[in-house]
């Protein structure tokens, strides 16, 4: 039953004032918030500053990440068709290996690909980059030109088939910044393995044509020059904490990135105002708060791979496991012409109260979709629930009818990592709107007494992914079994969810009941979670490439696809993951007798 305390929330919304924001985006505005730079640290400064003038209680953690800041880029057509010669403008993604002066030449190869037609498919790996069509693979020994952004599953793609450059032409007249690395925040000893191999650069869509046409037309040869500074650097990561009247050790992390490229006001400053006017509003009616909300601005998201969400989950992960009830992430919200709700992310178990919200603050029917592996959605090995990542977005009928390509931010605005992203993208309004909602989610989640998911919905959606990998197995594993758990831990739920709602109800009063239960709410979370959304251990952090639902049975989609021969190494991971998924839903199990 979800807590919906209506003089509340208008309180809160009457409390909004846009004084805070519209300074923070004018102070922004003059900084070109790279991490590690001067720049990044005078945001950082200026939002401790601001937060202590408020007197709003703060942490300032100075953490050292691991960063790459492209600087910049030489692309050039050496010796193409009739001795054709060009130089292009190009910019490379943080993590391309950087050739400094000496410059790779090689034979430039056209592979067609496609560029991504929405956000839910931006970190997919086009066929084209995995495909070789048998025998010796021309992509070998040879620089690749290919539509779309540089992501780290497709750059990792071209690098196994042994590509030595690489050349991604972008949708627009605009190169957009962005990061080719797959590994999730700072590398241990062994991920730092996976860290790309090739030079990689951008180029605009007008170029890239230019580019093909001398490809088609006979053997061109390029040459690359790349320059980026790698490397660990201290950033400055505030966290504000607004302590909870009732159950302070249960808290609500809010975070959002405040490192930027160039003076990035779409993404994220509108959001980094939105945090501190969250903080501000929130220590306001701390009395009237019942747990305890964090709020968290990270640097080294663009040049780091969410560097400092990952280092604040490394460094808090033991109360961050014990403690945290949801997280929610705020990147990109209130840009200019972002009228509605249709890609709105959360998990399963929260569409409940995120629907509600966003309907009640906003009179706006939204549509969900499944988290990306993107954004600082650092926790999923943890396993606390989240919430929404982009947030508002120019209506998709708009963009369709304006020939927008697909973007990760700014409200779908083509501005998303480029110099245009400036004081245009805000519109204070749409920002005020998106508040509203922020604030009433929080709400919701902070003051209703049990913590107000619903894992049915989790557990049934991960039924039916069990249910196509099954499927997709074709009878050669059998995963039955974990339908059959999965069946008996929804009943057992069901059960459960009403025992407890019963007891809350019968008595309010009884905080230490209150606690107990929700502590096994969290610790149903912390399997559920991780079952749904992580391949890898708890406590680490997968790579960023595009998961899956439930991504250790993924073995079964590959079966029926693959060689006779690999099949029964296939098998044998299929049957090892089938049995720690039973683990874990046998221990889901057991918090409920
Ligand atoms: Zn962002």
């Amino acid at each position: 039953m979800i807590r919906k305390d209506s003089p509340l929330e208008h309180s809160a919304h009457a409390a909004i004032d846009m004084a805070e924001p519209r300074a923070l985006l004018d102070r922004f505005a003059t900084l070109t918030r790279e991490s590690g730079s001067d720049d990044e640290r005078r945001a950082g400064e200026y939002i401790a500053g601001r937060l202590r003038a408020l007197g709003v209680p703060l942490t300032v953690h100075e953490p050292e990440l691991f960063l790459s800041i492209p600087e910049r880029s030489e692309l050039r057509v050496v010796d193409g068709p009739n001795g054709a010669q060009a130089s292009i403008r190009s910019r490379p993604p943080a993590f391309a290996r950087p050739t400094g002066a000496t410059e790779l030449t090689g034979e430039l190869l056209y592979v067609p690909s496609r560029y991504a037609g929405g956000t839910a498919d931006l970190f997919d790996t086009p066929l084209a980059a995995v495909s070789t069509g048998g025998g010796a693979d021309p992509v070998a020994g040879r620089v690749v030109l290919t539509e779309g952004y540089s992501m780290p599953g497709v750059v990792h793609a071209f690098e196994r088939r042994g590509a030595i450059g690489q050349i991604y032409i972008h949708p627009g007249a605009a190169i957009h910044e962005g990061i080719c690395t797959p590994i999730w925040g700072a590398p241990t000893h062994e991920s730092i393995q996976r860290k790309p191999r090739t030079p990689v650069v951008c180029v605009s869509h007008p170029d890239g044509d230019r580019l093909i046409a001398l490809a088609n037309a006979g053997r061109t040869t390029v040459g690359i020059r790349t320059w980026l500074k790698e490397g660990w650097a201290p950033c400055l990561l505030p966290v504000a904490e607004i302590r909870g009247a009732e159950d302070p050790d249960e808290f609500i992390l809010v975070h959002g990135h405040y490192d930027s490229w160039y003076v990035g006001i779409g993404d994220n400053a509108t959001g980094d105002a939105a945090l501190l006017e969250l903080a501000r509003v929130l220590d306001g009616l701390r009395d009237r708060l019942k747990r305890t909300v964090r709020v968290a601005w990270w640097p080294g998201h663009s040049t780091g791979r969410y560097a400092g969400s990952v280092w604040y989950a490394d460094h808090f992960a033991d109360e961050l496991d014990e403690w945290c009830v949801a997280h929610l992430n705020i990147d990109s919200p209130g840009c200019t012409g972002a009228t509605a709700y249709e890609e709105v992310m959360w998990m399963a178990e929260a569409a409940e109260v995120c629907i509600d919200s966003i309907a009640d603050a906003s009179g706006t029917f939204a549509k969900g979709m499944r988290p990306l592996r993107a954004g600082d959605y650092s926790f999923n090995q943890i396993g606390p629930t989240a919430f929404y990542m982009l947030l508002s977005n120019i209506p998709q009928e708009e963009r369709k009818a304006r020939g927008d390509y697909a973007v990760g931010g700014c409200g779908g605005s083509p501005t998303w990592h480029t110099p245009d992203d400036g004081p245009a993208v805000a519109d204070l309004d749409v920002l005020g709107r998106d508040l509203r909602i922020y604030l009433t989610t929080i709400l919701r989640v902070a003051n209703t007494p049990l913590h107000p998911f619903d894992y049915g919905a989790t557990m049934a959606e991960i039924a039916a992914a069990v249910g196509r990998y099954q499927e997709a197995a074709g009878g050669d594993v059998d995963l039955d079994p974990i339908v059959e758990d999965l069946r008996a831990l929804r009943a057992d739920w069901g059960r459960w969810r009403n025992d407890a709602e019963r007891a809350v109800a019968d008595a309010p009063g009884d905080a230490a009941r209150r606690r107990r239960l929700n502590a096994t709410i969290r610790r149903l979370a912390r399997i559920l979670v991780p079952l749904n959304y992580a391949r890898g251990e708890r406590f680490d952090h997968d790579p960023a490439v595009k998961l899956p639902a439930v991504p250790r049975l993924e073995a079964a989609a590959l079966l029926a696809g693959a060689p006779a021969a690999m099949r029964p190494f296939v098998r044998t991971a299929l049957v090892r993951e089938r049995n720690k998924v039973r683990a874990m839903l046998r221990e889901a199990r057991r918090l409920l007798v």
